[in-house]
Parts: structure tokens; sequence; C-alpha cells
């Protein structure tokens, strides 16, 4: 076994004992929490390593990047979520390489999605992220404009709204992301509630604050460097 490998195994069980601990707070069980493992900037090797420990779901932000990997991973069960910011253009693409669409921003993003997954007979779930964090340079939609968005999901066929994901502020101090959580879980089940449909999925919590995340309602955690270890580009 290689270096980086000794050392993913050991992240790997200090993120499993973190996410063990905090459900237990949270009184809910580990087994409620999806790990996302994060492998942008990593290589396809990083990522076979990944899935020999018993990693099954990926989080990726660029199509270009993603498409140079995946020839070596196409042999791997595994589930393959988009997290960026998808221009629309790149909808085609993405439908091919990803099984879901985690952070869908904007109705016509959506409507490409819908009719590139009914190209391919192809049942494509999704998340809507929701703009949480005050920076405007932040991606996702804002909080005004998700209840139109949700409620078009409604009309269309083969993309499937599951749920929502949102990024808060970087806190030095994990715990000052609270109240971002906790709002953005205010949401979905409000959403949920008017549209009258089940959003199982909430994606939130990253490396440093996944905790918060779980004890906020998580479902589902996006976790790169505490895997992987710091990247040195393409941190976005
Ligand atoms: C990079 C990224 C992550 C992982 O961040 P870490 O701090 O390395 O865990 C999670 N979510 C999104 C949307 C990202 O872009």
């Amino acid at each position: 076994m290689t270096t980086e490998n000794i050392a993913l195994r050991q992240n790997l069980e200090r993120v499993r004992e973190r996410i063990e601990r905090a459900t237990q707070r949270a009184a809910r069980k580990a087994d409620e929490i999806t790990l996302v493992a994060v492998s942008k900037t990593f290589p396809a090797e990083a990522i076979l390593a990944a899935h020999g420990l018993g990693l099954r779901h990926f989080g990726e932000n660029r199509v270009q990047e993603f498409e140079v990997k995946q020839p070596k991973l196409a042999v791997l069960d595994a589930v393959w979520h988009f997290i960026g910011h998808l221009q629309r253009n790149k909808a085609r693409r993405a439908v091919h390489l990803f099984q879901r669409i985690d952070a869908v921003d904007s109705l016509p993003l959506a409507r490409a999605l819908d009719l590139e997954a009914a190209a391919r007979e192809k049942r494509l779930p999704a998340l809507i992220e929701v703009r949480i964090s005050d920076e405007p340079s932040k991606s996702g939609i804002g909080e005004g404009d998700l209840g139109t968005l949700a409620e078009a999901f409604a009309a269309m066929t083969h993309v499937k709204l599951r749920g929502l994901m949102g990024v808060p502020p970087y806190f030095e101090q994990a715990e000052r992301v609270r109240p971002y959580f906790a709002r953005l879980r205010e949401m979905r089940d409000g959403v949920s509630a008017r549209l009258g449909v089940a959003l199982p999925v909430l994606s939130m919590g990253m490396s440093h604050d996944f905790e918060v995340a779980i004890e906020e309602g998580a479902t589902e955690i996006r976790v790169g460097s505490a895997l992987f270890g710091e990247r040195t580009r393409g941190a976005g």
C-alpha cells in the first residue's frame, strides 16, 4: 500500500469517528449520513483507493476535469455527484457523466438538464443550491427565488428534485455556521410542505464544519480535504 493510501485510510477512520460522535450527540444514526467524498483536483488513483476503502459517493465540480479522470473510473460502482456551478452549455456532458446534480441554481439550467436527461431516457435526481452565505460571490439561488424554482420541477419529467444544498460562509469557529445550516433546513421543510413533496436530501457540511451540519439535520456531507488532504489548486 502506498503512503497516500495509508493516509487516506487513517483520514477516513477519523472522519467516520467524527460522524459517529456527531450523530450520537444529535440522537441520530451514522447510517443516516451519506458521505460524499469530494475528489476534485485529486487524480483518478485517489478515487480508486477511496472506492477500495468502501466509499461510493464522489463529488466533482468541473465537467472537464472529471471527463479526463472518468475513463479510469468507468468500471466502479459509484454515484457521481456534480457539486459545482454548472454552465448550461455543459448540461449534456454533465448528464452523461453524473448521476446526481447537486447544485442546480437556475430555471434555465434545470430545464436544460431535463431535456438532456429525457434525450438519454435517464432519471436524474437533483438538488437546488441555495445561497445561504451573504457573500455575493458565492453561487446558489437566492432564498426569494427558491419557491419558484422548486415549483418548476413539478413539470419536469426526468430531473427529479430531491432536496437542497448549501455552502455557508467560512468561519474559523465552526460553531458560528449553525444558524446558516438551521436556516437551510427550515427552507427545505418549508418548500417540502408548500409543494407537498418529500425532499429527503439536505446536503450541507464540509471538512471543517460537518459535525454542526449533522446536528442541524444534514443527510449528506461533502468532505474533501479531511479525506484526501489539502488541495493545491481549484479550491472553489
Ligand atoms: C470543495 C467543496 C467541498 C469540500 O470542501 P472541503 O473543505 O475540502 O471538505 C464541499 N462542497 C463543495 C460545493 C465544494 O466545492
